[in-house]
């Protein structure tokens, strides 16, 4: 903590679920990035898919009137990571940034950590990773490929991190907001996710995090999560309450405008 309180940068990220359109760009980008296998549909029905952001979704009322709402789900690099002391060799620790990240090399597949993390975001490996033949050179040189009996999980792409405070210190600048995205942050057609260094005053990050709409997942378990959720704006919700407020003749509205058709 004391480290942490030295170090200019405390990184976090928000995600605008209102802005969210569930296109899962996110995922195929991190997937790139990171050197993440290709999943199979055997794969996920096997439980074994691995996907450091994954796209939840959910149906909300009855057909014809459905509405598909979806929530980007990855590591919320907690504070107080229920994560980090499972693990009998340290291969899962804190950064002075504010990051949980993984030693690879270190991790002897224990999964202890695996059962510790509440929001199931860490992945084990089963297999040696494969890509098809076409796939060989597109692999990401900054980033290692896991083997066999490896744990592993988002580190918010902290080769892109590295890079960009190292590119900032050869200009002999500050690093600015923006400067750094993450893969699933520079992917995303709608701008729903954001990232940024929550030491910045300025930086959208800590715009977003101070939002009225802002929650944490999970917030009950205290881990203190450093990625913010902000709550989708539902006008049937929104128009439900104000018929509330504006007493029982405008009540069902907007409930009966469907039907009508
Ligand atoms: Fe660890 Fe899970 Fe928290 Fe990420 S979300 S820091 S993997 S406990």
């Amino acid at each position: 903590m004391v480290a942490e309180k030295q170090s200019k940068f405390k990184w976090g990220m928000a995600v605008d679920i209102d802005a969210c359109n569930g296109c899962q760009a996110c995922v195929i980008a991190c997937q790139s990035e990171n050197n993440i296998p290709i999943n199979t549909e055997d794969n996920f029905k096997d439980a074994r898919g691995i996907e450091w952001i994954r796209v939840e979704r959910y149906w909300e009322g009855e057909f014809p009137n459905v509405k598909a709402k979806f929530i980007p789900i990855l590591c919320m690099h907690c504070d107080n990571a229920p994560c980090e002391p499972v693990c009998p060799v340290y291969a899962s620790y804190h950064t002075v940034e504010g990051l949980n990240v993984q030693i690879y090399n270190r991790c002897v597949g224990t999964r202890y950590c695996a059962n510790g993390c509440p929001y199931l975001v860490r992945f084990f490996n089963y297999w040696e990773p494969e890509w098809p033949e076409s796939f060989q050179n597109h692999l990401n040189p900054d980033v290692t490929v896991r083997s066999r009996g490896i744990m592993e999980k988002c580190s918010m792409c902290i080769q892109r991190i590295r890079r960009g405070t190292r590119n900032a210190k050869r200009d002999k600048r500050e690093v600015v907001d923006g400067d750094i995205l993450p893969a699933c942050v520079q992917a995303c057609p709608t701008d729903a996710l954001v990232f940024g260094n929550q030491k910045d005053p300025e930086s959208r990050i800590n715009k977003m995090k101070n939002d009225k709409r802002a929650y944490t997942l999970l917030d009950h378990l205290k881990t203190n999560n450093n990625v913010w959720y902000l709550a989708k704006v539902d006008p049937d919700i929104e128009a439900h309450h104000g018929d509330k407020h504006h007493g029982d003749k405008h009540d069902g509205e907007g409930s009966h405008k469907e039907d009508s058709h």
